[in-house]
């Protein structure tokens, strides 16, 4: 079995081939760039219009995606659906960091309880289907490590007292949201 990824981002493409276990090939490899709008109000439904802008241009294929991002309970939950555009359109890993990093200062605070969420959408010819995932921890403000990618360096999953920055890959590996929803979406794989 292969999969096409729906993703263009090198942190998740690299996360997701570790966990899936099958030969997994980013959509560009086939189609080259494509600007897919994510104009749901979900992770859901980001996951599933991505999964399915892909599988449109590839219908015999098995096409995953992942919408995923960071819940900060400080922040009213921001920025969540809007993790990669936090502090603008084309705004870099590092400038969403910073932007939540000066928000939590404004409030007054170092430290908030937060959540990574991922939501998995699998589009085949057998029908779209959809898993969720789920990490807490804690945001600080002080970034540390450069493992992962995008709020990792300021997040502490529960149970740890260092950032996913530092922590080793294969720590993330077993506990991330992308995990766990990919561990659902793997059995769905064995039926699709
Ligand atoms: P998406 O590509 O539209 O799903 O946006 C995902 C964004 O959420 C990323 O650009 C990161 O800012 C954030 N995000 C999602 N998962 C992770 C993770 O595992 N670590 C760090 N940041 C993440």
């Amino acid at each position: 079995m292969r999969v096409i990824l729906a993703s263009s981002n090198k942190g998740k493409i690299k996360e997701i081939q570790a966990i899936l276990g099958v030969e997994t090939i980013p959509y560009q490899e086939i189609l080259g760039d494509i600007e897919i709008e994510e104009s749901g109000k979900s992770f859901k439904e980001n996951a599933i219009i991505k999964a399915k802008s892909i599988f449109e241009k590839l219908p015999n294929e098995i096409v995953i995606a992942d919408d995923s991002g960071l819940s900060v309970l400080a922040l009213n939950n921001e920025p969540g659906i809007f993790s990669a555009r936090y502090a603008g359109k084309n705004a870099t890993d590092k400038e969403n960091l910073e932007k939540l990093v000066l928000k939590l200062k404004e409030k007054g605070v170092n430290s908030s309880k937060a959540f990574y969420t991922a939501a998995i959408a699998i589009a085949s010819p057998s029908g779209i289907f959809t898993t969720h995932g789920w990490m807490w921890g804690k945001v600080v403000t002080t970034p540390k490590g450069d493992n992962g990618f995008g709020y990792d360096p300021i997040f502490i999953p529960e149970g740890f007292d260092k950032t996913l920055g530092e922590l080793d890959s294969s720590v993330k590996e077993q506990i991330s949201h992308r995990k766990k929803a990919l561990e659902l979406a793997k059995i769905l794989l064995e039926r699709v």
